[in-house]
């Protein structure tokens, strides 16, 4: 499969910036880490699409993450992703097998398998406090939710389109997002332009399954507005576990509860380790008792 590619763009005029991502190949590797029904890649995959877009957009230094955890109480339970300064992006679903009947439109509904609840932006420079915002989920649909969240959160007006088009065989045909932000000072001219040019994104996975690169969709969310690219880069499904950081982790833990669980091994006739998976990419790290202890 070809890379993820991420577009990042301006007005000539510095009214708007542009972000366009192809993110079909990061779907794709969630679907194979977490085998996900194809309502549950939906969900995922639309959350990872918006969190690599978001990761890169206000990313400067290398420590910078940014997490998105929607917080619904719908049967998909909490879904979580986690992107890096570049948009490299790792995240999990807490029901992978999450399945409900398709909407009347055909299509996966995915506000349905998020319910009512919270969306929560974390931003963390890896010095100091995390920054949280929050606001209560629209539809659970994810691209409003996260309109909604800069528009409230941030003042920032923002056009935001995402989309995870499911094969037959489960593996993720196109997805991808755009997301269009206004800047201070904006021409006011500009506002229904964007607004006329969005509802041609709102089948953004087609447009990505019809063969179009980030560029062709850029043209059609910037249609009747000049623009310069940026940059175009390739973000990855990525996760930064290792058998140090589980240790690391691992050790934070009270010794007297590594204590317990060690002898709950041994009582069931294992020996006296500890496994620990990671949630989000299923990596396996095993501690026998003179590492824990
Ligand atoms: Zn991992």
């Amino acid at each position: 499969m070809k890379n993820s590619s991420l577009l990042r763009g301006m007005s000539r005029d510095g009214s708007a910036r542009v972000f366009v991502i192809d993110s079909t190949p990061i779907v794709d590797a969630a679907i194979c880490r977490h085998l996900t029904s194809p309502l549950a890649s939906a969900v995922l995959g639309r959350l990872l699409t918006a969190a690599s877009v978001m990761g890169s957009m206000s990313g400067e230094e290398e420590t910078d993450s940014l997490t998105l955890s929607l917080g619904g109480d719908g049967p998909a339970g909490r879904v979580i992703a986690v992107s890096d300064w570049k948009g490299n992006v790792r995240g999990y679903i807490q029901s992978p097998g999450v399945d409900l009947p398709l909407k009347e439109n055909g299509k996966l509904d995915v506000g349905g398998a998020v319910g009512h609840g919270m969306l929560s932006v974390i931003r963390d420079s890896g010095d100091g406090e995390p920054y949280t915002g929050s606001v209560e989920l629209v539809s659970g649909e994810i691209a409003e939710d996260i309109a909604k969240y800069y528009a409230v959160s941030e003042q920032v007006p923002t056009v935001c389109a995402l989309g995870v088009l499911i094969g037959r065989d489960r593996r993720c045909l196109a997805a991808g997002g755009v997301f269009v932000q206004l800047l201070p000072y904006a021409d006011p001219e500009l506002i229904p332009v964007l607004e006329e040019n969005s509802r041609a994104l709102r089948e953004i996975s087609s447009l990505f399954a019809s063969g179009m690169s980030v560029k062709d969709v850029a043209d059609i969310a910037m249609k009747g507005i000049e623009y310069d690219v940026f940059d175009e880069t390739s973000p990855e499904y990525r996760c930064t576990c290792s058998r140090e950081r589980t240790l690391a982790a691992l050790k934070t833990v009270k010794e007297s509860d590594i204590m317990k669980m060690l002898d709950e091994q041994e009582a069931e006739g294992r020996p006296r380790s500890l496994e620990v998976v990671c949630r989000f990419c299923g990596n396996r790290y095993e501690f026998d008792e003179k590492e824990l202890i």
